[in-house]
């Protein structure tokens, strides 16, 4: 049996994996090579994705835009579209580790690839992102917040390819905030990442969301925050009273990049300066 296949269309990599489930989706292989290097996919069959362009583009559409689930980070931040309307995005590729992996790396492996540090998932998040999934049989789109459900566990089905990331437009926002927090500046793995997003109405906050990765199993959204801050006049807002909100809502994990109190501070920190910046 074959270690490698290589499909040159979609309707053949769906129709090998609706015959072989086991088979392991190679995109830029930036993540699985890294596993494989490490011996943990040592009896793995790869079936290479990564020849099919009608994943691969974005395209505007009049709700939004679609992202091919290939699209690499180089791609992203070079779309003039995704800087008009999801500038988040752009951010989080141009941040993502070196300009090599970010000509690899594709948008569908960091969402696929499941860590609770992936860069770009806390900005699907706050901009409502849905995802695109596909068999052989069926095409269906959930909300990208119910994909991920614990560490490395996501609605993904046997024999099923992300085909795309669909970005709805229709909000604008006064502030969009991205920070990556690692070790050091470049190629660092965060521990913790934040993207969030403000819409005011004169002093009062009339919609916020705000996302957080490297925090818990998976990226989530904070909506005790955004709750608590939706009809706030934002010069009256209290630190003291944020920040114990936050301690009251969030333990985030402890593991070899972080302890659970620096990961708490650097949330208080974070929060505080995307709205009073
Ligand atoms: C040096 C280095 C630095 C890095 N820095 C960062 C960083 O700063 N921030 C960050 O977030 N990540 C970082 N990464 C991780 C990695 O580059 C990203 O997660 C990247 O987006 C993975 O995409 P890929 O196409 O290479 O995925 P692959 O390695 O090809 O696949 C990853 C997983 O997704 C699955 N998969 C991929 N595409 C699909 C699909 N369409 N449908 C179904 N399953 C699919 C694969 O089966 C596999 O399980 C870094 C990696 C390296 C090696």
């Amino acid at each position: 049996m074959k270690e490698y296949l290589k499909a040159s269309s979609l309707d053949e990599a769906l129709n090998l994996l609706s015959k072989d489930s086991q088979l392991k989706v190679l995109a830029g292989g930036t993540d699985l090579m890294v596993q494989k290097h490490a011996g943990s996919l040592s009896d793995v069959r790869f079936l290479d994705i990564n020849a099919l362009p009608s994943l691969k583009n974005i395209n505007e559409k009049d709700w939004g835009i679609a992202i091919g689930a290939l699209t690499t980070y180089r791609q992203i931040l070079n779309s003039d579209l995704v800087l008009a309307e999801f500038p988040l995005l752009a951010q989080a590729a141009r941040e993502t580790a070196s300009v090599a992996i970010q000509n690899r790396g594709t948008l569908g492996g960091n969402i696929v690839n499941a860590s609770p540090a992936g860069d770009s998932l806390p900005v699907l998040l706050v901009y409502n992102a849905l995802l695109e999934l596909q068999t052989q049989k069926e095409k269906r789109n959930i909300a990208y917040t119910d994909f991920h459900q614990g560490y490395k566990k996501m609605d993904l089905r046997s024999g099923e390819l992300l085909t795309q990331i669909l970005l709805p437009k229709g909000n604008t926002w006064d502030r969009s905030y991205f920070k990556k927090v690692g070790t050091r500046k470049a190629q660092s793995i965060s521990k913790v990442v934040m993207a969030a997003l403000l819409k005011m109405n004169g002093e009062t906050i009339e919609d916020v969301r705000i996302a957080l990765g490297s925090i818990a199993a998976f990226p989530l959204r904070c909506r005790f925050l955004e709750d608590f801050l939706k009809g706030q006049q934002l010069p009256l807002l209290k630190r003291e009273e944020l920040d114990r909100l936050i301690e009251q809502n969030i333990c985030p994990m402890d593991d070899i990049r972080s302890t659970k109190e620096y990961r708490l501070q650097i949330v208080k920190n974070l929060v505080w300066d995307f709205l009073k910046a």
